[in-house]
């Protein structure tokens, strides 16, 4: 069977986007590969990162920790959502770090550390204002006890407007962890994700977790984007219909024909990650030329108004990603960002592993 939709992604172009961000500070730099690498298949990024250098990479979960570890056995592999319950063995046996971000799962480390007789590296995560994970200030001064004797690979902090260069919550934030480390035993930090390593040589850090530009997404919104394209997503044409002025397209006949119309039908809807805000918005290309999306988008299937592109058929194969339309492009006409449109492409679209740059 042939398929009707492939998501193209670079690897090239991934190595080359990490090397970049690399390059942007003296500290080591890290992957951040949750949600199966932000929707492009965490494995094969993970190895074609880890035979250009890389040595660290984050997950959100230990199930997504437990699936990796066997494309990356030597390499550090750490869970950003922290050490879950009663899950200490199952971090020890895959040799997974948590990221520990409560007091409760500092204690349940340590004891697990008691029970086996051996202490395992942590990564310690201070809050520093983004109120979701991590020790307060207030939850550092009831810990000397709790702290004796853990083993702290990296003290971390997450910043809440890495992007803003302007905002004064990264100096905030900053400044915070600069106050918090000095309550903690010395050891290296991490600070900074994509945007934080646009932000100056004051948000440098020991260990750099990039995840976004890493896969192309812009991490300065502000100025053009100075990544390599990573993505293309193309659908082939599965039907084209012609269709009388004043007649409609779709659910709820949300678009009428304004003249003799020929419209196309694309197995890509929204259980594909193709949001249903892109509803009379979206939009694929052909040749290099815009091809306006019309009518709902629904589960499985979108219509689009080829009139002016004769040369369409059954068949044909549309760019609804890539260079001609990026993930934040898409993005802007679906109202949300990059991320979410790339983490909600899901696992219907074949992935074909390009050895090559995006042409
Ligand atoms: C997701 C995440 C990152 C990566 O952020 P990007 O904006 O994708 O670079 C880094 N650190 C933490 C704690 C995260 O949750």
């Amino acid at each position: 069977m042939d398929s009707v939709t492939t998501l193209e992604i670079s690897l090239p172009a991934i190595v080359a986007n990490w090397r970049a961000l690399d390059t942007r500070h003296s500290g080591a730099t890290a992957a951040v590969l949750k949600a199966d690498g932000y929707g492009l298949g965490a494995a094969p990024i993970a190895r074609a990162l880890a035979a250009a250098g890389c040595r660290h990479f984050f997950v959100a979960t230990p199930d997504e920790a437990v699936a990796l570890r066997d494309a990356i056995p030597g390499a550090f592999l750490a869970v950003l959502n922290g050490l879950y319950p009663n899950a200490a063995p199952l971090y020890a046996a895959s040799n997974l770090t948590p990221v520990l971000g409560s007091l409760t799962e500092l204690a349940a480390w340590q004891t697990h550390a008691k029970a086996i007789g051996k202490k395992r590296p942590a990564m310690l995560h201070i809050d520093t204002g983004m109120n979701r994970l991590g020790l307060s200030p207030q939850d550092l001064a009831k810990t000397p006890d709790l702290l004796a004797g853990l083993d702290i690979a990296y003290v971390m902090t997450h910043l809440l407007a890495a992007e803003r260069p302007d905002d004064p919550s990264n100096e905030r934030q900053l400044h915070r962890f600069i106050q918090a480390r000095a309550a903690l035993p010395a050891a290296p930090t991490s600070i900074a994700n994509s945007s934080g390593l646009f932000l100056g040589p004051a948000f440098a850090s020991d260990l750099a977790r990039p995840g976004a530009a890493v896969y192309g997404l812009n991490p300065t919104p502000d100025l053009p984007n100075p990544m390599t394209p990573v993505v293309r997503l193309r659908a082939c044409v599965l039907q084209v219909r012609e269709v009388k002025t004043g007649e409609s397209v779709g659910y709820n006949a949300c678009w009428t024909a304004p003249r003799p119309s020929r419209i196309a039908t694309l197995p890509v809807g929204y259980a594909d990650g193709f949001l249903r805000s892109l509803t009379n918005r979206g939009v694929a290309h052909f040749d290099g030329r815009p091809v306006p999306l019309v009518g709902r988008v629904s589960m499985d299937l979108t219509t689009f108004d080829i009139t002016d592109h004769p040369a369409i058929n059954v068949g044909t194969w549309l760019d609804l990603i890539g260079p001609d339309l990026p993930a934040d492009a898409l993005a802007d006409l679906a109202g949300t960002n990059g991320y979410e449109i790339l983490t909600s492409l899901g696992a219907r679209h074949p992935r074909l592993y390009l050895e090559r740059n995006l042409s």
